[in-house]
């Protein structure tokens, strides 16, 4: 998966700076805006999944403005800021309650943060080894955490400060 760069020089110095997701920083959204994408909201300067607000909203559909929200705009282009690699024998035995655990997380961090998404699972069953790919660097985080407090295991986290990149290692 390729890193998105169509415009990272022009946010490169912004990230050195402060750290913000490019996505977020680049662009300014007006108030209110819906994904036409995932139905997200953009209010009071976040995005937020609310299905009262987004019915309220397309009540009168000549005041909202339409855009794609950065999560879908970073699946769209295959930027990622996390990345979890899973790996072992344990965690085969227990795929499927493993990969459940992965979708919960990121259900429920969606649910507060929109943004916080899973662009990709990759499940490989000749190396034993599941990826995960997310849009969020945070989620990956979370996901990381979730799996070693409900499993053990050993976990190693790597962060990247030049490009906003989380990686996790799990083996078991
Ligand atoms: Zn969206």
């Amino acid at each position: 998966m390729k890193k998105w760069d169509a415009t990272k020089a022009k946010v490169k110095k912004q990230q050195q700076e402060d750290l913000k997701d490019p996505y977020l920083s680049a662009i300014e959204f007006k108030d209110p805006s819906i994904c036409s994408k995932c139905r997200s909201v953009y209010h009071n300067k976040r995005w937020v999944k609310d299905e009262e607000l987004y019915k309220n909203l397309m009540k009168n559909p000549d005041k909202v403005v339409f855009t794609v929200c950065p999560a879908c705009q970073k699946i769209e282009t295959g930027y990622m800021e996390g990345d979890v690699e899973l790996k072992g024998d344990f965690l085969f035995k227990h795929k499927d309650e493993i990969v459940n655990l992965i979708k919960n997380t990121a259900e429920k961090a969606n649910y507060i943060n929109p943004l916080e998404r899973i662009e990709k699972i990759n499940i490989d069953e000749e190396n034993k080894t599941i990826e995960i790919i997310t849009a969020d660097d945070k989620l990956a985080q979370r996901i990381g955490k979730n799996i070693e407090r409900a499993y053990k295991g050993t976990i190693e986290y790597s962060f990247s400060k030049e490009d906003k990149m989380t990686r996790v290692y799990w083996k078991r």
